[in-house]
């Protein structure tokens, strides 16, 4: 069935410009909320007790950009190995915030494992299975406690999956016995943002600051998360955990997290995102860190890698030259980025337009710092190149794609080097 929209307009008429006031939230070196910019992170995929594989892990994620890393922690093995995966980072240069995951057990593992309570940055935890009966708000409270202690900030993370059942079937019954009950979809969505936001003045009451707090509730349908977070951000101000829990493989994964994170992005909600990916047997773990990034950046909420403007290719574009092209590109900007972030501050805003033919190509490669426009399908075999919105070369015969290569790797250089602040054709004209 169909569902509603539950798009709240009056947010989205504010813009992500207008971002939502939360508290700033400070996750090691990184802050969350406040007036930072929305930060990407990942989780990974291996068993944390195998320290070698976290720690490999952890770093292709950081490499790849994901600011703050989720890992698993589970038992007692996997506790007594995060201090030593977090020194084993250290020493490789990696300092990227680590958050523990605990599910169940959280408050026994963090006290019979102190380290792993300093090495973390973060805890996150799940109300609705930190403990069942009498025991949820003490074992909440020990780790709570645990944190105030260590100064971390918590998540909490309300989830769809394993809402506090209490808590649902006491609003399921508040709701039956009203005149014209809500649909059963609607207090579910009721029962996790207020799951959230009473743990969330719980741990307050323990005497968590609001500062050291991070809320998250996760569904896993689009119009679900739309709702429930425009719902906590109207409730509170509590910095704010964004992502579509179960998105699932490959494009739908995709297509699902971008629709739902855009919408709630650009009504100014959302301090920190994970993309929730299922990679593919032996697929890249790091595949979810650039799908975050590339939400933010093609929204012109954050600037990471540069962007390729590609046209679709179309029956004036008959060979694979054109593909081949703008793979390529796109593949030797990635690879390059780690050095050229280092040696040419500002390259993270440098936008390259490979294109397949006369009828766009020359004007959308104007737009771009550097652009190509390849022939088409009988036209005259040979490509002009344009950099700063002028024609400054022309490619011709079976070399075009190294030699563009070169280009912008010489564009970069010449752009973004220190002492370049000028548009590199207006440099080749003085030269
Ligand atoms: S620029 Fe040319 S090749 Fe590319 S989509 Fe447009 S018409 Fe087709």
């Amino acid at each position: 069935m169909t569902q509603q929209p539950v798009v709240p307009t009056e947010l989205l008429e504010a813009g992500p410009a207008l971002r939502r006031a939360t508290v700033g939230v400070p996750v090691g070196k990184v802050m969350v909320g406040g007036n930072a910019p929305v930060v990407v992170q990942s989780m990974t995929n291996t068993d944390t007790a195998d320290i070698d594989g976290t720690v490999r892990q952890v770093a292709a994620l950081a490499r790849a950009g994901s600011e703050i890393v989720r890992i698993t922690v589970d038992r007692d093995e996997a506790a007594a190995a995060v201090p030593r995966i977090k020194d084993r980072l250290l020493k490789m240069g990696v300092d990227a915030p680590l958050v523990g995951d605990f599910h169940y057990i959280g408050h026994k593992l963090l006290a019979d494992h102190p380290a792993c309570a300093e090495a973390l940055d973060k805890y996150r935890i799940n109300p609705g299975n930190v403990g069942f009966g009498d025991k949820k708000d003490r074992q909440f409270a020990a780790i709570v406690e645990t944190a105030i202690k260590y100064d971390k900030p918590v998540r909490i993370g309300a989830n769809w999956g394993s809402l506090d059942s209490e808590l649902l079937t006491a609003l399921m019954d508040e709701n039956a016995k009203l005149d014209r009950p809500a649909e059963a979809r609607a207090v579910t969505r009721e029962a996790l943002v207020r799951s959230a936001l009473l743990s969330a003045q719980l741990a307050e009451d323990i005497g968590l600051p609001r500062n050291r707090i991070i809320l998250s509730a996760k569904v896993s349908a689009v119009q679900d998360l739309i709702a429930v977070y425009a719902e906590l951000s109207r409730r509170a101000d509590y910095a704010l955990h964004l992502g579509l829990t179960e998105a699932g493989m490959g494009s739908k994964g995709i297509v699902a997290s971008t629709a739902a994170m855009g919408v709630v992005l650009q009504a100014g909600i959302g301090d920190t995102i994970r993309v929730s990916l299922t990679p593919e047997p032996n697929g890249d773990r790091t595949r979810e860190v650039q799908v975050a990034q590339e939400i933010l950046q093609t929204m012109g909420l954050r600037t990471f890698v540069p962007l390729v403007a590609a046209c679709p290719g179309c029956g004036r574009t008959t060979s694979t030259v054109f593909q081949e092209l703008a793979q390529s590109v796109q593949d030797m900007i990635r690879e390059r980025m780690p050095e050229w972030k280092k040696s040419y501050p500002g390259v993270e805003a440098l936008n390259v337009a490979v294109m397949g033919c006369i009828v766009n190509g020359p004007g959308e490669s104007k737009h771009a710092d550097i652009g190509i426009s390849l022939p088409g399908t009988g036209e005259t075999p040979s490509a002009p190149i344009f950099m700063d919105g002028k024609k400054v070369a022309t490619l011709r015969g079976p070399n075009i794609q190294s030699e563009f290569r070169a280009m912008v790797e010489e564009y970069v250089k010449r752009r973004y080097g220190v002492a370049a602040a000028r548009p590199v054709a207006e440099i080749d004209a003085a030269e």
